[in-house]
């Protein structure tokens, strides 16, 4: 059996995505991604708010290989957005695209910005996003480097 598909599976028998990513040596958001890929809609836990990466990842329309779009509300310039942690009292808006990289890679470095390779501002696939600075991007933007939609 597949790795997902077992995932999918420990998960409808009622193990938590902690359990299941522990089994498996990866990270929960990981385990959140497979589940979403595979249209599992993630349990409340109790009274526990889900977390970012549950909530994240309903909202991505994934298509292999291509833009991934995000699907839930956005700002004027077309990027995603989402509230953090703390819901609509303690939390704030983070756009879409630095939390995919964050869920994949790990915290941004500091002083670096995320560039879409695809210039598409809606785009969350991580495949597409590449931690540059401010320069680099400005410069990207300026030149047309990545002026073709991906590939
Ligand atoms: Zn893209």
């Amino acid at each position: 059996m597949r790795k997902h598909e077992e995932a999918v599976r420990l998960y409808g028998n009622g193990s938590t995505q902690r359990d299941i990513a522990k089994r498996f040596g990866v990270s929960q958001s990981t385990i959140g991604l497979w589940l979403a890929k595979a249209g599992v809609v993630a349990r409340r836990n109790g009274p526990s708010p889900r977390s970012l990466a549950d909530r994240f990842w309903e909202k991505v329309e994934f298509k292999p290989g291509d833009c991934w779009r995000w699907l839930a509300s956005g700002n004027v310039l077309g990027y995603g957005k989402i509230l953090s942690e703390g819901g609509a009292a303690n939390g704030r808006w983070l756009k879409a695209h630095r939390v995919s990289y964050e869920l994949e890679n790990g915290p941004i470095p500091n002083g670096l910005v995320i560039d879409h390779a695809c210039r598409e501002p809606s785009c969350v696939n991580p495949a597409h996003l590449e931690a540059v600075t401010q320069s680099e991007n400005c410069k990207r933007g300026l030149t047309g480097e990545h002026g073709n939609r991906w590939p």
